[in-house]
């Protein structure tokens, strides 16, 4: 395997896959655990490079330890007897520190990544059966049989959700917190970037003060899936901080519609609730509309939850030959986006891939062992004991 380069515009590759994250490094090593000899991962940075620009204060929410000895995989792990916890020597790694695991693993496993290589689209010429798959870069066209795509969220967050929008600041935008000024704040969005940004915010000090808007009141409710509720560290930090005074509130009712600049500051309104008027701009903590933006036409979209469908191996219902994993992967109620989450799927797609090249695919016994091959979705709900 190696890495694709400028000079390769005219070859073909059986997989490429579309970015060096959590999830396309991961999925790149099932594939070369495989065989898949003519591989390529694209990125228009570098490995990690979304976990390298995470504001140098956030630290993962779920927690490392090496304990694969013991057949239990590090939660952040995204291949089989690897540990970012032992690697890194850290229960939370921070997002920096995350992508020097990447990295290492990356490095480790010879994976074949193609830096600085920004795919502006795909197309599929239906015409072309061995490759039928057109990778779009800024300078060059790279043909495919399959492509699997790992582009991920957080390069792509959500700026729009409502009109006015543009008048606030997004809070995975916001490098430093200092400079934010003094007096109050507002987060729209209560789940964990919310309630983070909030956290930040009351830690500058006695002059600032924040009020958390979300009308599902996410604070108010412990659930076994972390995808729905704050996660146990998280509700942690929040009791914390409301027990030392910080001066944080936590409304819900009627969702912001609107943001208007007013002399004051800016005017949220807000669909059956009073307006709140905030002297600084409000920050977004409303999620990412996510790399699949750009693949509007390849895929079919839930007309009630828009989420992207998928057959039972992650394929586009609407475009064979193209994959998804990542944070993005949804199942009926089941969202993988955690990584412990999304990991799982990794073999699904490189056993499904391995078997339309004609590959032997007993070098993914080892995912199942690991607790890394979930392709029976019975098996997971909310169901807890205590
Ligand atoms: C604040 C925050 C805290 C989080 N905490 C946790 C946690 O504790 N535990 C957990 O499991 N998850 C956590 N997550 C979620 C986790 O970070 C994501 O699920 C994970 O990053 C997704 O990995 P990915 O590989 O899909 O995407 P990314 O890590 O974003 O990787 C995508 C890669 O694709 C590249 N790329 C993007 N677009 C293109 C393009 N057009 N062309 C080429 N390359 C492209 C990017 O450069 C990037 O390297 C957190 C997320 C956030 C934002």
């Amino acid at each position: 395997m190696r890495a694709v380069s400028p000079q390769d515009r005219n070859e073909e590759f059986d997989v490429v896959v579309v970015g060096a994250g959590a999830a396309g490094i991961g999925v790149a090593v099932a594939l070369g655990k495989v065989g898949v000899a003519k591989l390529a991962v694209l990125d228009r940075y570098d490995v990690g490079a979304s976990f390298e620009r995470w504001p140098k204060h956030l630290r993962f929410l779920t927690p490392s330890f090496p304990a694969h000895g013991f057949g239990l995989l590090d939660l952040n792990a995204v291949t089989p007897r690897t540990s970012p916890g032992l690697a890194l020597q850290t229960e939370h790694p921070s997002g920096q520190q995350y992508a020097e695991y990447l990295r290492a693993v990356a490095e480790h496993l010879h994976v074949p990544v193609a830096r600085g290589q920004d795919v502006l689209d795909l197309q599929r010429d239906s015409r072309d059966e061995k490759m039928p798959w057109r990778v779009r870069t800024r300078d060059h066209v790279i043909r495919a049989r399959f492509v699997v795509w790992a582009a991920g969220e957080f390069q792509y967050p959500r700026l729009n959700g409502f009109p006015g929008a543009e008048h606030c600041r997004h809070t995975s935008l916001t490098a430093s917190w200092d400079s934010i000024g003094e007096g109050g704040h507002v987060v729209i969005g209560g789940l964990e970037s919310g309630i983070d940004a909030a956290l930040r915010i009351v830690e500058l000090g006695e002059r600032v003060r924040v009020r958390v808007v979300d009308p599902a009141e996410p604070w108010q409710y412990a659930q076994l899936d972390p995808s729905r509720a704050l996660t146990p560290r998280t509700q942690e930090r929040l009791r914390g901080a409301l027990e030392s005074g910080r001066r944080i509130r936590l409304i819900g009712g009627g969702p912001v519609q609107r943001v208007t600049p007013v002399e004051r500051g800016y005017l949220l309104e807000r669909t059956g609730a009073r307006g709140l008027v905030t002297p600084n701009r409000p920050f977004l903590a409303t999620g990412f509309s996510g790399s699949l933006s750009l693949l509007d036409s390849e895929f079919d979209r839930d007309p009630e939850t828009s989420a992207v469908k998928l057959t039972e191996h992650d394929e586009s219902t609407r475009s064979p030959g193209l994959f998804l994993v990542g944070p993005q992967v949804r199942h009926g109620a089941l969202i993988f986006c955690f990584i412990y989450k999304f990991r799982q799927r990794f073999a699904v797609v490189a056993k499904e891939i391995a078997n339309r090249l004609g590959l032997a695919t007993d070098p993914l016994d080892e995912y199942r062992a690991a607790g890394m091959f979930l392709d029976d979705l019975s098996c997971c709900d909310d169901s807890c004991v205590c």
